[in-house]
């Protein structure tokens, strides 16, 4: 069945997701799409065009929000979690049937190349909903004994009410279902505000709602600004807890208007990522994955949703990741071969303890050859952005380096060849380049990049916010380059001489959200990785998760962790009950 035309319930086709035709969204309150008062305009950032218009929601479209999904709260976390589960798993079946129309959505409104939205973005979306279906029904309550005075104590958790989540732009749906799905999963009902610059695919996503089983009011989204909806959702006195994600500059604001009404939150914010690299380092290794950390981020961290073609293999292991995607012409023999080629190539990877996540995007070639292409634009919160490089390797790795980060190719995100698309918007675009001029002002050399090699930048695409992967080399600690979140394809190189040295200087900036070191020296990775102040660190790898696991960042990074476990203790209450008998 895969050579269906999906996603034409959402009148976005993927022919049509090229065309012209401007999206008008509406909210999805109480099971019904409900039309605004007034609209902004959202663009597409290869083209500078608008794609769509987004409801400039506020209080009243907030307020309705909140009241339907508090009515449907009662029913919704009286249900068992197995009910609810099986409607977050029906709801993963029919956005995995759909991906090609919400990998197509997601990037023309965000800008990312196609290759990641097939194979990052919307997969993991999918993944989102059945890894909570699965994980609601292991949790175990605690329970102690007293037997001296007759006591037995138990804990029991119950949903809270009314979830409030926001999301940013740089990962829309994947990063919107990874707070939806814990949210329903615990039973709560939720009103959730994805950016106001990539709402399309939530918007697509309401649409299926109700065909999942979703009851109306469980699931209610707003569009809109963060200074109109979502304002209007951290101040509404009966929602008593915010999921958020974005910049540390909001989360400020979020932790001050919700401050009366004392609201539970989870804060997960930006970074200034450091990746150490010690002269014992494997550099076969280390310089192709730190230019991906740089400029990408090209692993999902999960043994992703199963496509057709992995389910024929049949094997894929546990803690593996690929996600595959093959032309849906190819017939299913060769589809079958590639599949197994693959594996093997991920299973040699995993014994050699090496490459042990990498994303495959696989085209097939005139002449039967495979395509391995890394993708994005260097817009993920877990990017390296300083890279401290022992002296003794600093000249060889910087030279490899920038020949490694020159080989991305940047242009039209539709193409499957390209690895970098657009940034998000003008705006942004010119943020991130002016952290390149601040660095040169200050004395420090631009390698490869920005206003070095203006010809690498598409042909034709000049009204698009296309950025060539930036090398920047010789900058101050203290330089804003250094101790800021540039959040695009940028990233500093600079020499260090020893552990005690680089440990003080990669902790000296208010973040910390993800380290990566890189040794050969097994005592080393675990001593630098138990000082460095971060909430995730990779040694000898990079973005390597279990989703079970806590993710999240100390410091300016965030408060908070999401995960199996952490994210159903955010949105449960525990109680602890004790009975005399
Ligand atoms: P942002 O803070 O500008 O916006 C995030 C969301 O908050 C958007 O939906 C926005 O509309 C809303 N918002 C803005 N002002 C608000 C307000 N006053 N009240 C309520 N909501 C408000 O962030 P962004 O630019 O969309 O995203 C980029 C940032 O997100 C980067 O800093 C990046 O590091 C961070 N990020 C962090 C993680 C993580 O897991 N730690 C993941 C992805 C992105």
């Amino acid at each position: 069945g895969e050579d269906r035309e999906t996603g034409e319930e959402f009148g976005l086709t993927p022919t049509m997701a090229h065309s012209k035709a401007l999206l008008v969204l509406e909210n999805f309150i109480g099971g019904k799409f409900v039309p605004c008062s007034s609209y902004i305009d959202s663009y597409n950032p290869s083209t500078g065009d608008v794609y769509c218009r987004v409801p400039d929601s506020g209080k009243e479209e907030v307020e309705a929000a909140v009241k339907a999904a508090k009515d449907a709260f009662p029913i919704w976390s009286s249900k068992s979690p197995l009910e609810r589960s099986q409607i977050l798993n029906k709801l993963a079946d029919l956005i995995e049937h759909d991906l090609e129309a919400f990998a197509q959505a997601e990037s023309k409104d965000q800008g990312k190349t196609i290759t990641f939205a097939r194979t990052v973005d919307i997969p993991r979306a999918v993944h989102n909903f059945r890894f909570f279906a699965s994980s609601i029904l292991h949790h175990v309550t605690e329970c102690t004994e007293m037997p001296t005075m007759g006591c037995v104590h138990y804990t029991s958790r119950a949903p809270v009410g009314v979830a409030g989540l926001i999301s940013p732009w740089n990962l829309p749906l994947y990063l919107l279902t990874w707070k939806i799905a814990p949210a329903i999963a615990c039973g709560n009902t939720v009103v959730a505000k994805p950016s106001e610059m990539t709402s399309v695919t939530a918007w697509m996503m309401c649409k299926l709602l109700e065909k999942a089983g979703v009851p109306p009011g469980v699931v209610n989204v707003v569009f809109g600004t963060g200074a109109k909806a979502g304002e209007a959702l951290v101040c509404h006195p009966d929602v008593p807890l915010i999921s958020f994600t974005g910049s540390t500059l909001t989360a400020q604001r979020i932790t001050e208007k919700s401050a009366p009404h004392c609201k539970r939150l989870s804060l997960e914010l930006g970074g200034k990522n450091p990746a150490i690299i010690f002269d014992d380092a494997d550099l076969s290794q280390c310089i192709p994955t730190t230019v991906r950390s740089s400029f990408a981020n090209q692993v999902p961290p999960t043994p992703v949703t199963q496509k057709p073609h992995w389910q024929q293999a049949g094997r894929v292991p546990e803690g593996l990741c690929a996600c595959l995607h093959l032309p849906l012409d190819l017939n299913p023999k060769l589809s079958r071969s590639i599949s197994r080629l693959c594996l093997r190539k991920l299973l040699r990877g995993k014994q050699n303890n090496k490459r042990l996540f990498f994303l495959l995007s696989i085209r097939r070639y005139q002449g039967k050859k495979l395509l391995l292409i890394p993708t994005a634009q260097g817009e993920i919160c877990l990017c390296t952005s300083r890279i401290f490089v022992q002296r003794g390797i600093y000249s060889e790795f910087l030279k490899r380096f920038v020949e490694e980060a020159k080989k991305w190719k940047t242009g039209n995100p539709s193409d499957p060849t390209i690895n970098v698309g657009a940034l998000i918007s003008k705006e942004h675009l010119e943020k991130v380049r002016n952290y390149v001029k601040k660095a040169q002002a200050e004395g420090a050399r631009v390698l490869c990049g920005e206003g070095v090699d203006p010809l690498a930048l598409p042909p034709g695409n000049q009204k698009g916010y296309f950025m060539l992967p930036t090398v920047i080399a010789e900058v101050k600690d203290e330089s804003c380059c250094m101790q800021e979140e540039i959040f695009g394809p940028v990233t500093c190189v600079v020499a260090f001489d020893t552990e005690e040295e680089v440990i003080k200087r990669a902790n000296g900036v208010k973040y910390g959200l993800a380290a990566t070191v890189w040794s050969s020296n097994v005592g080393r990775v675990h001593r630098v990785a138990h000082k460095l102040q971060s909430g995730l660190v990779w040694t000898n790898c990079w973005l390597v998760r279990d989703l079970n696991l806590p993710f999240g960042g100390m410091k300016a990074s965030g408060i908070g962790r999401e995960g199996a476990k952490d994210s159903y203790e955010f949105f449960t209450e525990v109680k602890t009950i004790t009975i005399k008998h």
